[in-house]
């Protein structure tokens, strides 16, 4: 099946870029948004799965520019809900709230809760009304025999996309999230994060809920954590726990899930009382990123080319950046007005790699931070010293601190080499005798 909005399409000249895109999650989606709202021939590869569940429920604040930019910030609100802030329970002493707007305007005042595969949908249809071309397939790829490039769609796969006329495409673009069917086929290898984790979630309803409405709550368990996001009438509950610690909850992903509810006294009082209305998802070995993201006319986005940690949610941020990074890199081209060779494409998207390499590690350090128990040792100690007796100067150095962390966690400046240096050095010498590995995460 192919769809397209032609009167979307900016011009009648014939593009001078043509680019297939694999992969319609939210990069795919967006980033055939911005490239065929800047001219270029789009078609974008939909393998049709929406599961029941996806993960990625949960916003950051900097997404929200990039919904208003790709036009999709109303039906996103009208899908989910607010999310005002976010909540961390450490022990039954340690919780510590944050609202978005008390950082305001350096961040977004909210974000948003989703219905992940209707936000997908919904992103796809902007798709399609920007002038992409939809073709429902599941597209193989498979190293280029000659053209100077180093990728090329499976005979079938060319077949498939009627208006590539059976030529193909002048770039590919893996958004193929972490089926990472670029790095597969050239045999890019991927660096493995640190945690071995599994995740397990799903849906319930009738849960108590205390907190403030949209608020998203990130709980320690006694090993691993877990995250409550409330969407409309429901509650996305998910563990994350170390594969040892998870075969210990059971054999199955509804077992270990029930079981993690029981033994926690927070988590069991939230959710214990609900029902589960859905299937439990599994997700395991996330903690990927490539070691190349680029090639002579192929390029690699969002999850395909890394994923850091479900901690503090910055998965499709980071994906939709991504998505806004490549468009950018490739306006020029656009803009010059003559067919790019794969080593030209090579080249403009250099830049790209580094800016969301440089992210991607950015977040690793960050999402460190809360597994190894600094920042909760910070939060902590900066309660204590503001119990101490407050002045104006104390008051003005904590809402400093605060300010740069939530700068980071909100992905509004997560590569601030100023807040990143502040984070650094609080961690070493502002922790007032707290022990951080008493509040890391196991
Ligand atoms: C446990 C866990 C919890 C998470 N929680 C959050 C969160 O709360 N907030 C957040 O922002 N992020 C979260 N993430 C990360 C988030 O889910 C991803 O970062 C985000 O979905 C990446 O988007 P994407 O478009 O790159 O990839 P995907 O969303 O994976 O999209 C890839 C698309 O490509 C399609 N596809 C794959 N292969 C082919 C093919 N051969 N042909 C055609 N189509 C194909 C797939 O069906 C899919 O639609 C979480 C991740 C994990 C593992």
């Amino acid at each position: 099946m192919t769809g397209r909005a032609s009167s979307a399409q900016p011009t009648d000249q014939p593009s001078i870029l043509r680019v297939a895109v694999i992969g319609a999650g939210p990069c795919g989606s967006a980033l055939a948004t911005f490239l065929a709202r800047q001219g270029a021939e789009v078609t974008l590869f939909d393998d049709g799965r929406r599961p029941e569940l996806l993960v990625g429920e949960s916003l950051v604040p900097a997404v929200i520019p990039i919904l208003k930019r790709l036009g999709i910030e109303e039906e996103t609100a009208m899908l989910g809900v607010l999310k005002p802030g976010v909540s961390f329970v450490w022990s039954p002493t340690d919780r510590f709230s944050f609202t978005f707007a008390r950082f305001a305007p350096a961040v977004p005042p909210y974000a948003y809760n989703i219905p992940r595969p209707r936000f997908d949908d919904a992103l796809l249809a902007k798709a399609v009304a920007a002038g992409a071309h939809q073709v429902v397939a599941r597209a193989r790829l498979e190293p280029a025999a000659r053209g100077g490039a180093e990728l090329a769609l499976a005979p079938e796969t060319l077949a498939a996309a009627p208006t590539l006329g059976g030529r193909q495409p002048d770039l590919i673009v893996d958004a193929t999230g972490r089926a990472r069917l670029a790095a597969r086929v050239l045999r890019i290898p991927a660096r493995v994060g640190p945690r071995n984790d599994v995740a397990h979630f799903a849906h319930f309803e009738g849960c108590r809920w205390d907190d403030a409405p949209g608020q998203v709550i990130i709980a320690r368990l006694q090993a691993g954590w877990s995250w409550c996001i409330p969407l409309k009438d429901r509650l996305s509950v998910g563990i994350v726990v170390g594969r040892e610690d998870a075969a210990r909850l059971g054999r199955i992903p509804a077992g270990r899930l029930e079981r993690a509810i029981a033994v926690d006294a927070w988590l069991s009082a939230i959710a214990g009382g609900g029902r589960r209305v859905t299937s439990v998802a599994t997700y395991s070995n996330y903690q990927l990123i490539s070691q190349r993201g680029y090639g002579p006319g192929w390029v690699m986005v969002g999850d395909a080319f890394g994923f850091v940690d479900p901690m503090l949610s910055p998965g499709v941020f980071l994906a939709l950046r991504s998505a806004e990074l490549v468009a950018e890199a490739l306006n020029p081209v656009l803009r010059r007005g003559t067919t790019p060779s794969p080593a030209e494409l090579a080249s403009a998207l250099r830049s790209y790699t580094a800016v969301q390499s440089a992210m991607l590690a950015a977040w690793s350090d960050l999402v460190a931070y809360l597994y190894d128990g600094r920042m909760l040792a910070l939060l902590r100690a900066g309660r204590g010293w503001m119990d101490g007796g407050s002045t104006f100067l104390k008051s003005a150095a904590q809402r400093h601190i605060e300010r740069h962390i939530a700068l980071q966690a909100s992905g509004v400046r997560t590569t601030s080499r100023y807040s990143r240096g502040l984070l650094r050095m609080l961690g070493r010498r502002g922790l007032r005798g707290i022990e951080p590995a008493e509040l890391a995460i196991r």
